[in-house]
């Protein structure tokens, strides 16, 4: 079943430069983006989105990096998306991330991992709405269908009578 899911190009992958090459490499996974934006956190919305790590000895450390500059945050939609984008990241530490993963390929550090996606059905219910309104995000395949079926029988998609 189509799922959505959240990922941010984090700031190192930004300022290095690399955020063509991570998106060519969701697009070649068969992830469609849905949903895209441009942001530079504030120190409150970074506490507030990893708010789960709260008591974590990183928190104050991640806050502050993701913070450094400008991220990329988009919505993927896709066939077990969820999972998928995970594996395609690899681990959270670089050293151990499986070869051909992003963050083996594009991450300096633990902190510095280049990419975020949501861990679970319940994390990216959080995480895209934290992001994204419902206007921002384009409707899929299935959704599009069902709104060109409906558009083809509405008096909308006729010719107005001639007076
Ligand atoms: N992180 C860190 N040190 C750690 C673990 C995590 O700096 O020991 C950072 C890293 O940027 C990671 C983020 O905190 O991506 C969130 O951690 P999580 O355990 O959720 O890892 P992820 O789901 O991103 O793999
Ligand atoms: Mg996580």
């Amino acid at each position: 079943m189509s799922e959505h899911t959240l990922t941010i190009i984090k700031p190192d992958a930004v300022a290095r430069g690399v955020v063509g090459q991570i998106i060519a490499r969701l697009e070649s996974a068969g992830f469609r983006i849905v949903g895209a934006k441009l942001l530079h956190l504030t120190p409150a919305q970074a506490a507030s989105f990893y708010i789960v790590h709260q008591d974590r000895p990183f928190y104050q450390s991640l806050c502050a990096f993701m913070t450094q500059g400008p991220c990329l945050a988009m919505v993927l939609e896709g066939e077990r998306v969820i999972a998928r984008l995970r594996d395609l990241m690899g681990a959270t530490d670089p050293a151990k991330a499986a070869p051909g993963t992003i963050r083996k390929d594009f991450a300096t550090s633990i902190e510095a991992n280049a990419v975020h996606g949501s861990d679970s059905r319940e994390s990216a219910a959080f995480e895209i709405p934290f992001f994204f309104s419902a206007l921002e995000i384009q409707p899929g395949p299935a959704a599009r269908a069902l709104i060109q079926d409906e558009g083809a029988d509405s008096p909308r998609a006729t010719e107005p009578a001639a007076p």
